[in-house]
This record gives C-alpha cells, sequence and structure tokens, in this order.
C-alpha cells in the first residue's frame, strides 16, 4: 500500500491557528493506521494517507474548513500572529486572501512568509523570509529574513505604504523571480544577496513593474 503526505493546517482565526476537537479526530481518521502526524515548526500538521484514499480524505478535511496543502519545496501557509487586536484591526480577512494566494507554490527551497497584524509584531516578522505587517491603514514588505544556524539575519525592509491590493502582487513577483533566477536549490536569502536588496525592491514595487 503506497502512503502520500499532505499538510494540514486550520484556517485562521483571532486567537491563532485553531484546530477544533472534530476536525482533529478526522486527521487521526484520514491518517494511515501505523503512521505517525509530524507537527512542523511552521504551524502544519504533515499526515499519510493512504494513497488510494487521498481524493477523499482531502475533501473532507476541506469540507471541515481545514486547509489541505503540498508538503516539501513549496511556500508554507502564512506565518501569522494572534490577530490580538481584532479581525478588522489587524487585517484578518485580508490575512486570509494572501495565504491562499501565496501558499503551496512551487519553490527552489521551501519558503515561510509571514504576516503581523501590527507593528508589536509578535509573529517574530523579521525571521522569515518574507513578511507583511499592518500598519494602521498601510502595509509594510520585508525580505530576507533567515534565523537558522548560528549567524541568524533578520529581514529587511523593502517595500514601506503599500496599499492593501499591492501587496499580493508584490508577493507574486518575488516569488515568480525566485523561482526563475535562481541557481539550483539556492536559498531565498542568498539569492538576494546575489541579486541584491534594491534589484528585488524595484521588481517587486508596481512603479517599475511591466
Ligand atoms: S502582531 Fe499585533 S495584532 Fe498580531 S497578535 Fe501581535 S500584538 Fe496582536
Amino acid at each position: 500500500m503506497s502512503h502520500s503526505r499532505i499538510a494540514v493546517t486550520s484556517s485562521m482565526n483571532t486567537g491563532g491557528t485553531l484546530f477544533r476537537p472534530e476536525q482533529l479526530v478526522l486527521i487521526g481518521s484520514a491518517a494511515e493506521p501505523g503512521t505517525t502526524i509530524e507537527m512542523t515548526p511552521f504551524k502544519q500538521l504533515y499526515v499519510s494517507v493512504d494513497t488510494a484514499r487521498l481524493q477523499d480524505a482531502q475533501q473532507e478535511l476541506i469540507q471541515s474548513g481545514l486547509r489541505v496543502l503540498p508538503t516539501g519545496f513549496v511556500t508554507k501557509s502564512l506565518q501569522a500572529c494572534n490577530f490580538c487586536k481584532g479581525a478588522e484591526e489587524a487585517g484578518l480577512s485580508f490575512a486570509r486572501r494572501l495565504d491562499e494566494a501565496i501558499s503551496g507554490l512551487e519553490v527552489p527551497v521551501p519558503l515561510k512568509i509571514g504576516y503581523a497584524g501590527c507593528a508589536l509584531g509578535t509573529s517574530e516578522p523579521l525571521t522569515k523570509e518574507i513578511s507583511v505587517v499592518k500598519m494602521r491603514d498601510t502595509f509594510d514588505l520585508y525580505a530576507g529574513g533567515d534565523v537558522k544556524g548560528i549567524k541568524p539575519v533578520f529581514a529587511e525592509l523593502l517595500l514601506t505604504k503599500l496599499a492593501e491590493e499591492d501587496v499580493i502582487p508584490a508577493i507574486q513577483r518575488i516569488i515568480q523571480h525566485y523561482r526563475a533566477h535562481s541557481k539550483g536549490k539556492e536559498k531565498f536569502n542568498r539569492f538576494i544577496n546575489r541579486i541584491g536588496l534594491d534589484d528585488l525592491r524595484k521588481l517587486s514595487d508596481k512603479k517599475f513593474s511591466p
């Protein structure tokens, strides 16, 4: 019998990444007996499912309100804060749209994209490869965080005072450029160092895009 591994996470909400008990029961029943469920550092559960049941299992999980994404060399689901300032002020509905638009995309090396609903940044946005911080009515975009290893690097400010509708296209342009121009399995942080933050700023800014 063959297994397929899927990444399962809950929809973001005020209070954080919350699972209802019945959703956890469903995840347990979707998992192939004898396998384990891995809790990743990026708020996804990796679940091994019988490949013959994969489509049905995915459908059931999605219908229960869970998100199902690929594992491996993809952008991970949005690493967001707990929206403690409330759904509207912290931008919950925008964060959900951002998550839908940018997670599960194939990339040379897995990418973590962060989101904070205010400048307090309790989700540690500057530790992520790409991150968005809501600043009242506009958004700041950061890039280049890499805190693995013993020489951590924090993300730097790329674009500031972005309108909501400009954030997703800017991130999509960055991801597309990384996919098209990385050298093999080049880490995102090294990719930025090679092409330069100023060039990344220009290609992500709609003022300079075709
Ligand atoms: S980043 Fe701001 S809105 Fe989000 S949980 Fe932290 S303090 Fe609350």
